[in-house]
């Protein structure tokens, strides 16, 4: 059967009934307040666009379940983090106006009931075949569908796609490599294909970049009441703790400017929050959206991290100013990238706005240096910027994205990778201590790791004008690459570690590059 385009996201509010989740609550207002768009965007995308066939999704956000999901659903109206809720609203309303037949669940009691398996005789469980095509989750949902599926899981985990705000390196994944070479973490491990990882921003192209969507630019007529800006910042930081040290910086912001917070506050402690901050309190997303839109600037504490709401506030015409992280933070240095499955460095709050956005819309500097951040405040106050909305993180964008992800990922197959096509491949030869991440990137193209196997062989060598003293092949996750000393060249044994993200200063990585943009290549479409 068709998948077809839905023009309403009814059968999602009923699929999202009945809970007394404060979570849910939040995703299902989500989805009200930005149903309009969607039905929009999907209307738009039925003219140009094939059907794909309707598959039948579980979406269960491990999170919100068990131990875990208590205390993220205590957080949630105390300042705790949103962006993963945010992430799974704007999926659930992808998949349903895609068309698709849609379960959604955050118990695990409900989870065996659906995937489980069924007691058998002698208390011996039969496994039940697998109704579901596919399954989006977490990384707390995977040790639950673990759990659950038992023997199953193997067979069935090629149906899974992971939410997975940071990102998953390759090296990380596979459990038998990331212990021997000491890549091994608190996350990773699990052995999927790195595709089936899907980021909140586009990380690394190791993974899929799922993203959400940001309110749209377009919609505001710059002569309406609504867009005028006045002289004011919003802070972001939802809770007390993100404002520790950073008050001179505040204050320098504030001598300009009207300083706002929307900082969650108990009634029993006492706030450590500047007295010159207005602070509204936690708002709910749309009073929140009120506050930005008459804002001329989001300062940025430096936590949280690789957030959504940088992107809604440059969307509504605020620049983002950021503090810069010199030397950039990671897993080595950082507590809470620590244990995360990826070598990332970290250079700044919000590093998708830093370098897909940049300036006049993101300004990243020393917030310890208090003529640069004066410096800022005045280019801020003399430029006038205009919303700005990256086509990735529009409902058309996402609804592109997921239905290309849909038609074409089937990590099911035994069979290399179809697609993309390969007449999208670009192969560069990378310089010494350089992934193929910054490679293509450094051509303004895009690491594409399905194409791997194209370049995964001797004549990819040759082509590229090397000539190798011996060849070898190995599991490592920097290969296939060239090693000048002793002209050692590298074919990669493991498909699974194919790595956009892998550098090393001596190797010289043969990279897949292929023409295009973040989200999609033009040929992948
Ligand atoms: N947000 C909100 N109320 C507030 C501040 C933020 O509803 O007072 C929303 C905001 O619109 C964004 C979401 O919270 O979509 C997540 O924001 P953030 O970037 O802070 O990411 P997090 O750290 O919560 O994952």
């Amino acid at each position: 059967k068709k998948a077809g385009i839905r023009d309403s996201l009814s059968s999602l509010y009923e699929a999202l009934s009945n809970s007394s989740s404060l979570a849910i609550k939040f995703i299902r207002s989500r989805v009200e307040r930005m149903s309009d768009r969607w039905i929009k965007a999907g209307q738009s995308m039925k003219q140009n666009s094939s059907d794909s066939t309707e598959m039948k999704v579980l979406l269960y956000p491990g999170a919100l379940a068990g131990k875990a999901g208590q205390h993220f659903e205590a957080m949630v109206e105390r300042g705790g983090p949103l962006g993963e809720l945010v992430q799974w609203a704007d999926l659930s309303a992808c998949l349903t106006i895609l068309g698709h037949n849609l379960t959604f669940s955050s118990s695990q009691r409900q989870l065996h009931r659906l995937i489980g398996a069924a007691p058998g005789h002698g208390g011996c469980p039969i496994q039940r075949p697998l109704t579901f095509d596919l399954i989006y989750t977490d990384y707390h949902g995977l040790a639950h569908l673990h759990g659950a599926m038992g023997l199953a899981f193997n067979h069935y985990k090629c149906r899974f796609r992971i939410l997975d705000s940071f990102g998953t390196e390759p090296a990380f994944n596979l459990a038998s490599y990331a212990q021997s070479r000491g890549y091994k973490t608190q996350w990773g491990s699990w052995g999927l294909q790195p595709l089936q990882y899907m980021n909140m921003f586009p990380h690394t192209p190791d993974n899929s970049f799922l993203g959400f969507v940001s309110e749209e630019a377009l919609r505001m007529e710059p002569t309406k009441e609504s867009y005028r800006k006045e002289r004011i910042a919003v802070v972001y930081g939802k809770q007390d703790y993100m404002w520790q040290g950073k008050s001179e910086y505040i204050q320098i912001i504030s001598e300009e400017l009207e300083t706002h917070g929307t900082v969650y506050q108990s009634s029993k402690q006492s706030s450590i929050l500047p007295s010159f901050v207005k602070n509204h309190g936690l708002l709910t997303q749309e009073q929140f959206l009120k506050l930005l839109r008459r804002a001329k600037v989001f300062v940025g504490l430096g936590f949280p991290y690789e957030g959504p709401a940088p992107i809604e506030a440059i969307a509504l015409g605020c620049v983002f100013l950021q503090p810069r992280f010199d030397p950039p933070h990671s897993s080595d240095n950082n507590n809470f990238y620590k244990g995360k499955p990826t070598t990332r460095k970290i250079s700044s709050q919000h590093p998708y706005a830093e370098q897909f956005i940049g300036e006049p819309y993101v300004l990243t500097v020393d917030t310890t240096n208090r003529t640069a951040v004066r410096e800022a405040v005045k280019s801020i106050l003399n430029t006038e910027v205009k919303p700005f909305t990256p086509r990735e993180f529009t409902c058309g964008g996402m609804l592109e994205r997921v239905h290309t992800y849909i038609t074409h990922q089937n990590f099911c197959s035994k069979s290399v990778p179809t697609w993309p096509l390969e007449s999208a491949l670009k192969v560069h030869l990378g310089p010494l201590g350089q992934s193929c991440v910054s490679v293509c990137q450094r051509s303004s193209l895009w690491c594409e790791p399905a194409l791997f196997h194209h370049l995964n062989t001797p004549a990819a060598f040759t082509r590229l004008g090397l000539s190798c003293s011996r060849m070898v092949q190995e599991v490592d996750h920097l290969f296939p690459s060239y090693n000048p000393w002793g002209r050692l060249c590298g074919l990669q044994q493991e498909t699974l570690l194919f790595s956009c993200a892998g550098s090393d200063p001596s190797h010289r990585r043969l990279c897949p590059c292929s023409a295009g943009q973040v989200a999609l290549c033009p040929q992948c479409i």
